[in-house]
């Protein structure tokens, strides 16, 4: 087993204080003890295991994110959890950033107070409903889920697709264009409401744990099921910003799992009489994915620090998470060839951890949109139709 420091090689966790760096040591071993080995199964059964969530929660992982400790904590602790499982982290890492971070700050007292303490415990799961089956890439301009308001109601009508979580969570937060005034604003709406139904997408190659769903919509919701802080998309743009960053530290820690389990993998195999690890070639491949973790990690260190500043901008973020996720992928294929056949083998963690890496690269803006936002704002000239 490689030690620990060499998943940190840039001692990143040494710019934490004393009680996070002993939160983050426990942390990181509840999830590699009891997390990690519970998720291999269901990943191959694509199914959620429920069971899990009490322990995270106890762990404080529902507001881990957003509780007021450092960026570079919450980025470390993110690695962690992806380490363990990068689906499990998407789904923290929505709940968390996307679904409290919003209504934390855009919502009214009323839905603060309704909403997130049982979402804090995990007991209350929460949907983004965003892209659509129609609009991906260019949800910006083409989004097209209607809310029109009447009455002291909205009407939402419109139809979603890829929602992480979709078909468990307990509240949606749904974005439609206001028919009044053309702008996309965001709408709390438990999926109690009678025309909320979602359906799981099958056969997912990545992040096969995460339920993803499509989801149909013809709800109508009080006039205080809007958030008064989400009234136009450049507020949603600007959730997107944070949360790129922290597909930066998914990528951390999907890399961190591929040198953990490679490097243990090349030790105890053996090959013509000698473990694999004392091949040229596998070190060069063990170094490449230790590069790339080193690289990884020191740009989402100075990117915390950044984001501390109030300094995290969407080239810093996109960049981030393009050449991170780029990084990622290119590690995956480095480490999972280490595995030899087993590196091929769904029910063995390399491929899960590498097939999990290609939802990375596609998701909160595909690699290719991230570097046209980065070319953007590099150049001045938008590539966008
Ligand atoms: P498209 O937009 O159709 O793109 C197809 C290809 O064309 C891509 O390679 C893209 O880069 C390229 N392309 C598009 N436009 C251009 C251009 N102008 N120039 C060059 N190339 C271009 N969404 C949510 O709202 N909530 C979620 O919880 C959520 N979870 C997800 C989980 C997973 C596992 C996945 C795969 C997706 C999730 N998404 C979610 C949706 C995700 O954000 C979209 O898949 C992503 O934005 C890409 O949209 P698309 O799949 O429609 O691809």
């Amino acid at each position: 087993v490689p030690s620990e420091e060499h998943l940190d090689l840039m001692q990143l966790s040494r710019h934490l204080d004393d009680a996070e760096q002993a939160r983050l040591a426990g942390l990181t071993q509840h999830l590699q003890q009891t997390v990690r080995p519970a998720v291999i199964e269901p990943w191959n059964a694509e199914e959620f295991p429920d069971h899990l969530l009490p322990g995270l929660a106890a762990l404080g992982l529902g507001e881990t994110l957003v509780d007021g400790s450092s960026p570079l904590f919450q980025g470390l602790a993110h690695a962690a959890i992806a380490r363990a499982d990068v689906s499990l982290s998407a789904l923290l890492g929505i709940h968390n950033e996307l679904i409290i971070g919003t209504i934390q700050q855009l919502g009214s007292e009323d839905q603060r107070q309704r909403w997130l303490p049982r979402l804090r415990t995990l007991e209350t799961i929460g949907a983004f409903c965003l892209t659509e089956p129609e609009h991906g890439s260019d949800i910006a301009g083409g989004l097209a889920t209607s809310a029109t308001l009447s009455d002291g109601e909205w009407r939402i009508r419109g139809s979603k697709r890829w929602i992480g979580a979709g078909t468990m969570a307990d509240i949606a937060l749904v974005w439609a264009r206001d028919t009044a005034d053309g702008q996309i604003k965001g709408f709390l709406v438990p999926t109690g409401t009678p025309g909320y139904r979602a359906s799981t997408i099958h056969g997912k190659t990545g992040l096969r744990i995460m339920q993803n769903a499509d989801v149909e919509l013809d709800v109508t919701v009080p006039e205080d099921a809007i958030l008064p802080g989400a009234t136009s998309f450049s507020v949603t743009n600007h959730l997107l910003m944070s949360s790129r960053a922290w597909v930066g530290w998914q990528a951390v820690g999907a890399q961190q799992a591929l040198f953990d389990i490679a490097s243990g993998y090349a030790r105890q195999r053996e090959q013509f009489g000698t473990p694999l690890a004392s091949f040229q070639l596998i070190q060069a491949a063990l170094a490449q994915v230790a590069g790339n973790l080193a690289v990884s990690t020191a740009l989402m260190g100075e990117l915390s620090r950044l984001q501390e500043e109030g300094a995290l901008t969407m080239l810093r973020a996109s960049l981030a998470k393009a050449t991170l996720t780029r990084l990622a992928r290119e590690s995956a294929a480095a480490a999972r060839e280490i595995l030899g056949g087993n590196g091929i083998l769904s029910t063995h963690e390399i491929a899960k951890v590498a097939a999990d890496i290609e939802a990375l690269y596609t998701y909160e803006g595909t690699h290719s949109i991230n570097m046209l936002i980065a070319g953007r704002e590099l150049t001045g000239m938008s590539a966008f139709v």
